[in-house]
């Protein structure tokens, strides 16, 4: 039977018919199918400790090797929150070199950076995936992370052309995030609102899951 992926959530999600990657902060003991990193809100640190970005950065790289932690994050960008932007850069850009180095994609956190994150993934031109999470703006900013070979993931609020344009681009993936709702009924709203039946668009971002790993398949 083909799971239900929820591709980035705070909680405990993983039940036997979903498949959940759940986000742990730097500092706690990831368990079962997850990603780690440092949140850009968590950058602020660094006006008391100088040294956070190095501290902060040695746990992520000793969480991420171990075998459950498929995704590096979430990372990324924040103009509201968060310290100074060139703080935030140098932490990103830490985890984008992590992430390379270790094969393992990323999972980004970007609020009113959209320029500056296509920016920086020109300039690095990253192999591994990069997956914008949480994405809520219009189909024009969508677009130009697609354009770019940035997919995107969509939680309970979402612009319906910016999901028709990341599912047209074969480059969706659905979240519940911190919220409470149930992946299930996001798959079904997205499929209603793609107009493919769910076991299609199960399919779709499945595919799309066990190139990201390996550890998405299931018996
Ligand atoms: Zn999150």
């Amino acid at each position: 039977m083909i799971p239900y992926i929820d591709i980035h959530t705070h909680h405990n999600q993983s039940t036997s018919d979903v498949i959940a990657v759940r986000n742990y902060d730097f500092d706690a003991t990831p368990i079962g199918l997850s990603s780690v990193g440092v949140h850009p809100w968590q950058s602020v640190t660094i006006n008391t400790d100088a040294d956070f970005i190095n501290s902060s950065m040695m746990e992520v790289e000793a969480k991420c090797m171990m075998p459950q932690v498929v995704m590096i994050g979430e990372t990324g960008l924040d103009a509201l929150r968060g310290a100074d932007m060139e703080t935030q850069q140098a932490l990103f850009l830490r985890h984008i070199a992590l992430s390379e180095r270790l094969g393992k994609p990323l999972v980004i956190h970007c609020v009113k950076a959209v320029e500056e994150v296509v920016a920086i993934h020109k300039q690095q031109r990253p192999i591994q995936p990069w997956i914008i999470h949480g994405f809520r703006k219009k189909a024009q900013l969508a677009k130009q992370f697609l354009q770019q070979g940035i997919s995107l993931s969509f939680g309970p609020r979402y612009d319906v052309e910016a999901m028709q344009a990341a599912y047209e681009a074969n480059a969706l993936w659905l979240e519940t995030d911190d919220t409470d709702a149930a992946i299930t009924d996001l798959y079904q709203e997205a499929a209603n609102v793609l107009s493919v039946s769910v076991e299609e668009l199960k399919l779709n971002i499945y595919q799309r899951a066990i190139q990201l790993s390996s550890l998405f398949r299931s018996e």
